[in-house]
């Protein structure tokens, strides 16, 4: 029931039509029994400043920051959290409203600040880590993205050992590479890339306990392809995540079936970075069986 004290939770992108994150957050809202509710909102880039003004003039209480803001919208908050700042993106925004008084129509009375956080690393993280710890782990990742720098950046702060990155454009995983040894000074990882090829891949793979593909290789509708030749390129101790999740069962996921290897599919990663958006702008602990239930479900599985 929507009524005069319901507080607003959203997500704002362009396009934001297919969005799957209302679904998943109304009903962990509603399975908490909270006077909230949470809209996509299509906003365009030449609209992000107002908006970020505007949702704090409305008494927004949470944002999730989708495709093409996360970066852009940094310069409008007040403060970004160090794992966020680092990775350079933003997917969720808390409104702190200090000292807010409903009956004050004065608005110096209203101290409202916004911190940026990143939850997509924390997302794959939790989703590998419900079947294996990742510490002192020897991890490969194909792709240099946006994905892949929330990943690698949450991955090597959680003390993994060795990390090895094979982009197809090379100077992209470069780039990123440099930037993990700049601000991760002093924290002991052996990085390496590689151009992206079969015969680079099964090298780092043979020798990785996990692999994570963030490239869109296999994404519908073109749901044949894999960034590997086959699963003899994969083995039986090693966890294959494909962050892809349209299809749920990527051809990536049914090799390292085949491999015997330890499947996580991408939807994961979509559910624990919403947990965890959640978590931030209401301060306790999100229903996870809940939000995953809704999220299969208009996921249509
Ligand atoms: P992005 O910034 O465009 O990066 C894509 C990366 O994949 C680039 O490094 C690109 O290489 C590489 N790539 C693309 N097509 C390739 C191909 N055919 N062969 C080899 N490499 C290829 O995209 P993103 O934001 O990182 O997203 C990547 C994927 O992750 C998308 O499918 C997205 O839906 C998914 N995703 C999932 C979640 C989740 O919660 N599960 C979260 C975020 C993203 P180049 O640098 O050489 O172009």
């Amino acid at each position: 029931m929507i009524d005069g004290k319901t507080k607003i939770l959203g997500v704002i992108g362009d396009p934001i039509e297919h969005t799957f994150s209302p679904a998943m957050h109304n009903a962990g809202l509603k399975a908490l029994d909270l006077n909230y509710i949470y809209l996509p909102f299509h906003v365009k880039e030449e609209k992000l400043r107002e908006c970020i003004e505007g949702a704090k003039a409305i008494g927004i209480r949470g944002l999730n920051v989708t495709i093409p803001h996360k970066t852009n919208v940094i310069k409008h908050l007040d403060e970004v959290d160090q794992v966020a700042s680092m990775i350079g993106a933003v997917n969720t925004i808390q409104f702190n409203y200090n000292e807010f008084n409903e009956s004050s129509s004065k608005d110096n009375d209203i101290n409202v600040t916004t911190k940026g956080f990143n939850t997509d690393g924390y997302g794959c993280v939790r989703a590998i880590e419900e079947k294996t710890s990742i510490k002192d782990k020897k991890v490969t990742i194909t792709g240099a993205g946006g994905a892949a720098r929330a990943v690698a950046f949450q991955i090597a702060n959680g003390g993994i050992a060795e990390l090895s990155i094979l982009n197809r454009n090379l100077s992209k995983a470069q780039s990123l590479a440099d930037d993990l040894k700049t601000n991760l000074n002093g924290i002991g990882i052996d990085i390496d890339i590689n151009a992206y090829d079969l015969d680079s891949l099964k090298g780092e793979l043979s020798k990785s306990d996990i692999f994570i593909d963030t490239t869109p290789i296999g994404m519908y509708p073109n749901v044949d392809d894999k960034p590997i030749a086959s699963a003899d390129m994969l083995h039986e101790n090693l966890l294959v995540n494909d962050i892809v999740y349209t299809p749920m069962e990527t051809s990536l996921i049914r090799e390292a079936k085949l491999a015997n290897a330890t499947v996580v599919p991408g939807y994961k990663m979509l559910l624990y970075q919403g947990i965890r958006s959640f978590e931030i702008w209401l301060g306790r602990e999100a229903p996870v069986d809940v939000m995953e239930k809704a999220l299969l479900d208009v996921l249509g599985i």
